[in-house]
């Protein structure tokens, strides 16, 4: 069946992406079914939106009850789940207001336009510039593709909108060199996803955070990826003690169904009217429902304590792989969001893994990037450790 799939997906869906030649038909925990009956252990978790891995019951029962009743109205009513949905973000963050969309990107693309907002109503024309830092990633639309620093995903598309430029991430001097008066927003990933599984230092962080108070600039943190108590805390900033004004979520917000948040203290929230933004889809009842049933169990569970626990362990385990093998650099990240950096391209092990039954993917060429289901059992961490080891020693380097 896989053959008839791959061939009709080239005919018929766009080139976009460079897959692996497998079909998934069912997911359950963290193991998924190929269309040939071969199972797999999911140790990227749909890029990190599984969060609760697949078919678990607090997202599929909230599914179900609501595709019954009802799946979408307008945003010109109000939404009973998207109201419970905002209630419990806010009530769980340092954010007092939020607006929902339907991607990462999305969320991202409402996070600028609401710190332009807001510097203009207070200082008017021309305070619109955003500082986004070097190796980001932000999302694929034009709006934030001129946050995403990788100028391979922008060759092409231009002209780019304009107002952003990016300072060396972690290197407090160069932002402030390029801070000026037309500043109006930094925007951040506190663990950097896409380019390379890089935690930011608390240093970094703070002073940032100082800046942005002293300025009146806006403190914009990309939590699509690290958010949601991937990283051991419900969000990554709370790792830093420091709380920005703008926060953007999306990913494992509903368990892999499509949606994204802004999250905003009132003082930036205030900037949007109505008229100002707004979506079709963003916050419906189905999505909302699916992300209630994901952030209740979340909540209840105090599930990030148990990422620390098991997000410690795997990063135990993974330095006997950098004991036992030279080529092997360092492990990176937090909680149970890890990157593994080799001395070469890890493109080739992705492959061997997936061969091997494992799920695994790399990013920035040579980190091997894992975000397995924040649910998952010590044994299929120690089992993708095994496997690795395997891979490595019989690799000739
Ligand atoms: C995935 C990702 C995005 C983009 O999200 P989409 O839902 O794909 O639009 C933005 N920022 C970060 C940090 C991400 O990891």
């Amino acid at each position: 069946m896989i053959d008839m799939i791959i061939q009709d997906g080239n005919q018929y869906t766009m080139n976009t992406y460079k897959r692996i030649p497998v079909a998934f038909t069912e997911g359950k925990g963290c193991y998924l079914t190929d269309t040939e009956g071969n199972t797999y252990l999911d140790m990227i978790g749909g890029l990190g939106a599984c969060g609760l891995g697949h078919s678990h019951p607090a997202f599929t029962n909230a599914v179900k009850d609501q595709v019954e009743k009802l799946v979408h109205v307008a945003n010109i009513y109000w939404i009973k789940e998207q109201v419970e949905l905002g209630k419990l973000l806010v009530q769980n963050s340092f954010g007092d207001k939020a607006f929902f969309c339907n991607s990462g990107a999305e969320a991202n693309e409402g996070a600028i336009k609401l710190a332009r907002k807001y510097s203009y109503k207070k200082y008017g024309e021309g305070r619109n510039e955003i500082i986004a830092m070097t190796t980001s990633f932000h999302g694929r639309t034009l709006g934030t593709l001129s946050v995403t620093h990788n100028k391979k995903y922008q060759e092409g598309f231009g002209p780019i909108p304009e107002g952003f430029k990016f300072s060396t991430f972690n290197d407090i001097d160069d932002l402030k060199a390029a801070i000026s008066e037309k500043t109006c927003g930094i925007m951040l990933e506190p663990i950097q996803g896409e380019g390379g599984v890089t935690p930011a230092e608390e240093g970094f962080l703070k002073e940032v955070k100082n800046l942005c108070e002293e300025k009146d600039i806006l403190l914009i943190f990309d939590e699509v990826q690290c958010g949601i108590a991937r990283t051991g805390k419900l969000f990554a900033y709370e790792n830093y003690g420091i709380e920005p004004d703008i926060m953007t979520i999306a990913k494992a917000l509903a368990s892999g169904f499509p949606i994204g948040a802004v999250i905003a203290k009132d003082k930036a929230a205030e900037a949007f009217s109505p008229g100002d933004h707004g979506t079709t889809f963003g916050g419906n009842p189905l999505a909302s429902a699916a992300a209630l049933g994901t952030m209740n169990y979340i909540l209840q569970k105090k599930l990030w304590e148990k990422v620390q626990d098991k997000g410690k362990y795997f990063h135990d385990q993974l330095q006997h792989l950098i004991i036992k093998y030279p080529w092997v650099k360092k492990v990176k990240g937090k909680g149970l969001m890890v990157g593994l950096e080799l001395e070469f391209e890890g493109a080739s092990i992705v492959e061997k893994a997936f061969h091997e039954g494992i799920l695994i993917n790399c990013t920035a060429g040579r980190v091997l990037r894992f975000l397995p289901p924040l649910i998952i059992e010590k044994e299929d961490i120690q089992k993708t450790v095994e496997i690795l080891d395997k891979i490595f020693q019989e690799l000739e380097v």
